[in-house]
């Protein structure tokens, strides 16, 4: 089987990818709703694809993979390589998983950081407020991810919060100390939180990047009787185009919280001494980013090996992307807590995509499809009125 073409449209706002073969077998990738700028991105490499086998998976991903970077520049890589897992699956007759090694759970645990509710105000009982609402939501998740501090509008919002410099319309480039206030403050919206979840429903809290090494160990510290799932992303993450593996190991090593990072970083090479220092507890992967759903399984077992647990990131993923969460959560070793689940957005996307559940999250799990490759796909005449200019013939 030989790659024909690689395609790439964007469709609300998501870089879908999709690799068509001489065969008329075609594969799928999408990379987040955030990254419409990254389409000349992945059509850059086509030709370094065209008429290699997309069933030797590795092989093909090997001749791209020193050609993409720290998130957003990793999602294109990552996309193509999620694609070529479903032509193999696909040409075997054969769900992902299987090719993965096959599955050690028959469902897969996903976590809330997407499914959202406009926070009215930034006072503890507006975050419990909002908290409820998400944890009424039919999904039923058993844990729920909330920004806070330097993640989200908090640090902005609430006065005399920060002795850094606001960086008004720019995401992610807050940081700085905590002044008292700040600190007493998130200590008090997430024992808010904590009260309406109760011991029901665990709690994330996304909260950088930007913290200081300090006021992450005093954060951490002040939550431990609160039992709190992780800290997230409190030093780099995001955007940050590196890790700073021995300042998260000073902020770990000092508290009982667990301490997650990972989202933007690409590549195994770059998980490594998270793991081999001892430098966080909870790692969280984009498949979408770091380098595909193989490359998230390989972290994963390494992880593993470190007692490092993984959490993987997909918040803004889409339902192609969730397809290729599935799979891989059905393979993770016991390491794996939840994926974070990626709704449709625009929510159109439920109508222009076959193959998911209905519903796709009972109680917090996702049945795992049996469905070769990824097993969703376009329903091509539905998608058709998405496509944007220059686009019109991305399904031919
Ligand atoms: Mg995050």
């Amino acid at each position: 089987m030989k790659i024909t073409d690689l395609k790439c449209a964007i469709i609300g706002g998501s870089p879908i990818v999709r690799i068509t073969t001489d065969e008329g077998i075609d594969g799928l990738g999408q990379a987040e709703w955030a990254k419409p700028h990254l389409k000349p991105h992945v059509l850059y490499y086509r030709d370094f694809i065209l008429g290699q086998d997309p069933t030797d998976v590795e092989r093909v991903v090997s001749r791209i993979r020193r050609l993409g970077s720290f998130k957003p520049w990793g999602a294109a890589v990552s996309a193509i390589e999620v694609a070529l897992w479903d032509i193999a699956g696909k040409a075997a007759g054969l769900p992902v998983y299987k090719l993965l090694g096959g599955k050690v759970r028959d469902k897969v645990r996903v976590y809330n950081g997407a499914v959202r509710f406009p926070l009215e105000g930034h006072s503890p009982g507006h975050y419990a407020e909002n908290m409820a609402r998400m944890k009424e939501s039919r999904e039923g998740f058993s844990i729920i991810k909330q920004g806070i501090a330097f993640h989200g509008e908090m640090a902005d919002a609430v006065p005399d919060f920060y002795y850094g410099q606001p960086q008004p319309g720019v995401r992610f480039m807050q940081g700085g100390l905590l002044t008292e206030r700040g600190l007493k403050h998130i200590v008090a919206c997430t024992e808010a939180m904590k009260d309406v979840l109760g011991e029901e429903v665990g709690l994330a809290l996304d909260c950088g990047p930007g913290f200081t090494v300090p006021d992450a160990i005093r954060l951490a510290r002040a939550l431990e009787p609160l039992n709190i799932m992780w800290l997230e992303d409190m030093l780099t993450g995001d955007y940050t185009p590196y890790v700073q593996p021995d300042l998260y190991r000073e902020v770990t090593s000092s508290t009982s919280t667990p301490i997650h990072t990972g989202e933007q970083i690409y590549l195994r090479q770059n998980f490594q001494d998270l793991f081999e220092k001892k430098a966080v507890n909870i790692v969280g992967p984009d498949p979408l980013d770091v380098g595909g759903i193989a490359e998230t399984k390989w972290i994963a077992e390494y992880a593993d090996l470190h007692g490092v647990l993984i959490a993987p990131h997909g918040t803004a993923d889409g339902l192609i992307g969730l397809a290729a969460h599935v799979h891989l959560a059905a393979t993770l070793p016991r390491n794996y807590i939840a994926f974070e689940y990626p709704t449709g957005t625009p929510a159109w996307w439920y109508d222009i995509i076959e193959g998911l559940p209905d519903p796709i999250v009972v109680d917090s799990f996702i049945e795992v499809w049996d469905r070769p490759g990824l097993g969703v796909g376009f329903n091509v005449q539905a998608a058709r009125q998405y496509l944007s200019g220059g686009d019109e013939d991305f399904f031919d």
